[in-house]
């Protein structure tokens, strides 16, 4: 059994004895994976590659119309993805027109997927979008970005294997359909604020907290909030909120449960 899976893991090496750059290799063992192993988090079904070189997307699903762009990157997970061009980008987030995300992380030994996870688009906010320094090279002014990981909620890093190890095909589904309710909010500075709170949550570290220990937030989003004097009105209002999406229980006298 656990062979078995094993096996599942490995990128296919006999498909890129004809590459040598290195970049180039990476991009087509890794395709070639994803398009073999995953599967479209929304509804089930196959995807289908895009003709290469196309700008926005590398995958979509025939059957939902999802679209699923492919960021790999060897050995270690790290906390920031490297992605294409900043302003562009920006653009597409302000278009909603941004795909979702595959990440997908390998061991470069063993040859082996050790991280695959999605990143559903309505997670994408412009904050977690980080320009880099330089630009590339003769083109100083075409600025490239990456991608915060750390500034996305756990909920938004939906993992298909973790640590080598392949989740059942069920809970994928099940953890894409919990926060499918932020696509309502289209506006990303209303929905910024729910993606804090759900990163406050985190930031505790327990399945129940309490309002208190939420409003000890209180400081550190005023500093991200200055021109808003409510932030508890606030923090209360996105609880209500996550509640209504089945995000959070309410357990009475100002406790709260991951649902
Ligand atoms: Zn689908």
């Amino acid at each position: 059994m656990i062979n078995e899976e094993r096996m599942k893991l490995k990128l296919n090496k006999k498909i890129v004895s004809q590459y040598h750059s290195p970049a180039q290799i990476a991009r087509v063992l890794t395709e070639d994976w994803a398009k073999r192993m995953s599967y479209c988090p929304n509804c089930g079904s196959v995807l289908t590659n895009y003709e290469n070189n196309r700008p926005v997307a590398d995958f979509y699903c025939q059957n939902c119309r999802e679209e699923y762009e492919l960021k790999s990157k060897k050995n270690a997970m790290g906390k920031k993805i490297l992605d294409g061009a900043y302003r562009a980008m920006l653009k597409r987030l302000q278009s909603n027109s941004n795909p979702n995300f595959f990440f997908l992380n390998y061991d470069l030994q063993s040859y082996e997927v050790t991280n695959f996870i999605v990143i559903p688009k309505h997670f994408f906010v412009p904050e977690i979008i980080i320009p880099r320094k330089n630009g590339i090279p003769g083109r100083p002014n075409y600025i490239m970005c990456s991608i915060d990981l750390s500034g996305i909620p756990e909920s938004g890093k939906i993992f298909y294997v973790k640590n080598r190890r392949e989740k059942p095909k069920e809970t994928v589904l099940k953890n894409w359909r919990k926060t499918l309710f932020l696509r309502e909010e289209k506006k990303s500075n209303l929905r910024g604020w729910i993606l804090d709170i759900m990163k406050c949550i985190d930031s505790l570290g327990k399945s129940e907290f309490t309002l208190r220990e939420l409003y000890n937030f209180e400081n550190a989003l005023s500093k991200k909030y200055p021109n808003n004097k409510h932030i508890k009105d606030k923090i209360r209002q996105q609880l209500q909120l996550l509640r209504d999406k089945n995000y959070l229980e309410f357990l009475g006298g100002g406790k709260y449960k991951l649902a």
